[in-house]
């Protein structure tokens, strides 16, 4: 393999997959390579929710610094939903998106409390949010256990099935001429007068632009061109249970605790919302810890009791984003042609935005989207 191309992203998840659709599609040479299978990091053993609310308890436990970014963060996450609505009609195949609106629920009145506030940053931020409870809840969501004694309701809320959304990206930056390798990772990354030379395990790629899509490892990339970029990698755990009748119709989270709850197309319950698994430092093997299975899913029991006789089929563990909380998008200052596109830790959210984005700047047009505070500037070295 020894291939020229205008432009070369590094990282095969719904974030390179979304932005060599978008680059594609506006005509520019694309190349995508991945260190594995396209579709096998994040994207593709995420939980599948259209989040838009702060997550409470990363909301919670944040510095006062991540919780400023996460609410500068909102209106990106409001504009996302419109991104994959967007989506779901352009790209061939249906992506099971459904915008059924989001249920943070509270089961004490200190959580009611803290939901209230919330909604009212979020409503500050131009997010649809409003709280319920009483009979309207019980109409909303019948489902839900007598203890639960209101919600934080989000209507942009909702669900999609990340392996179609990836499979039908791919398809459409092919069908825009974009070219796919796998199995090929980006060992090091020399800047030359006109672009960059990338050497990889079995090749090697000439190319004039770079896109760093490499997700929860972008920060080895961007080390290669000697960029310091604040994100490391975070382990957690999802599971699905077995089909089932319909239970649960919205994305059910907490006030508090971790969880989200859902119901897709095929009739399988999937839950999770952010359980840690363990990683080994030296194979990055993953392992799904049996305790915090255990403890997700008694929780999501706890709040619809009609998952009681429902089985767990299986559960799995996938690398994430951690970072504060902000995107990191753009051309990285000082070194011209090399773009970040890493997206939130509600990465499947707001993946395909954040490349629309990028690939909006890299083809010279305004962004659509005000994007100097996800500048990389403020993680430079
Ligand atoms: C269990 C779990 C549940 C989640 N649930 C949700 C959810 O419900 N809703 C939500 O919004 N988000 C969720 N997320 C987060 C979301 O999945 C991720 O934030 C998002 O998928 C990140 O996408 P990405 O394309 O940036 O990264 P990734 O999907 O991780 O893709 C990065 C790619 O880069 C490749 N790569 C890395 N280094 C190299 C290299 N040197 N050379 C070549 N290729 C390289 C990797 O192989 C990988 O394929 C969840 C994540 C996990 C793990």
């Amino acid at each position: 393999m020894d291939i020229e191309t205008d432009v070369l992203i590094v990282g095969g998840g719904i974030a390179g997959c979304s932005a060599a659709y978008y680059l594609a599609r506006d005509g520019v040479e694309v190349v995508l390579i991945d260190q594995g299978e396209v579709g096998r990091g994040a994207s593709g053993r995420n939980a599948g929710s259209l989040h838009q609310q702060l997550m409470p308890f990363i909301f919670r436990e944040g510095s006062a610094r991540e919780r400023q970014a996460r609410v500068d963060t909102l209106p990106l996450m409001a504009a996302a939903s419109g991104v994959w609505q967007e989506l779901s009609r352009e790209l061939d195949g249906d992506i099971e998106l459904r915008v059924v609106g989001g249920l943070m629920v509270a089961e004490t009145d200190d959580q009611m409390a803290f939901l209230a506030d919330k909604a009212a940053l979020e409503q500050d931020q131009g997010l649809d949010v409003h709280m319920v409870s009483g009979n309207e809840l019980r109409t909303l969501a019948p489902y839900l256990s007598e203890a639960v004694i209101g919600a934080e309701y989000a209507p942009g809320e909702g669900k999609l099935n990340p392996l179609k959304a990836i499979a039908g990206l791919v398809r459409g930056a092919k069908r825009h001429g974009a070219r796919f390798f796998e199995g090929r990772q980006l060992l090091e990354l020399e800047r030359g007068r006109t672009g960059f030379t990338a050497l990889l395990a079995g090749g090697r790629v000439r190319c004039r632009r770079v896109v760093n899509a490499a997700g929860p490892w972008s920060a080895r990339i961007a080390a290669k061109v000697g960029v310091s970029l604040a994100v490391e990698p975070n382990c957690v755990q999802s599971g699905v249970t077995e089909r089932t009748e319909p239970v649960v119709d919205h994305l059910v989270c907490h006030a508090e605790k971790i969880l989200s709850l859902k119901q897709v197309a095929n009739g399988g319950l999937i839950i999770g919302g952010g359980w840690p698994a363990s990683i080994d430092p030296v194979t990055n093997g993953l392992t799904v810890m049996a305790e915090n299975v255990r403890a997700n899913v008694a929780l999501a029991c706890q709040v619809v009791p009609g998952l009681r006789n429902v089985r767990l089929l299986r559960s799995w563990a996938g690398v994430n984003i951690r970072s504060d909380g902000k995107p990191f998008l753009g051309e990285i200052p000082g070194v011209p042609g090399f773009y970040a596109a890493v997206p939130t830790d509600a990465g499947l959210t707001t993946a395909p935005i954040c490349a629309r984005l990028v690939a909006e700047q890299m083809t010279g047009r305004q962004p659509s989207f005000d994007i100097g505070m996800f500048s990389v500037e403020r993680a430079a070295p």
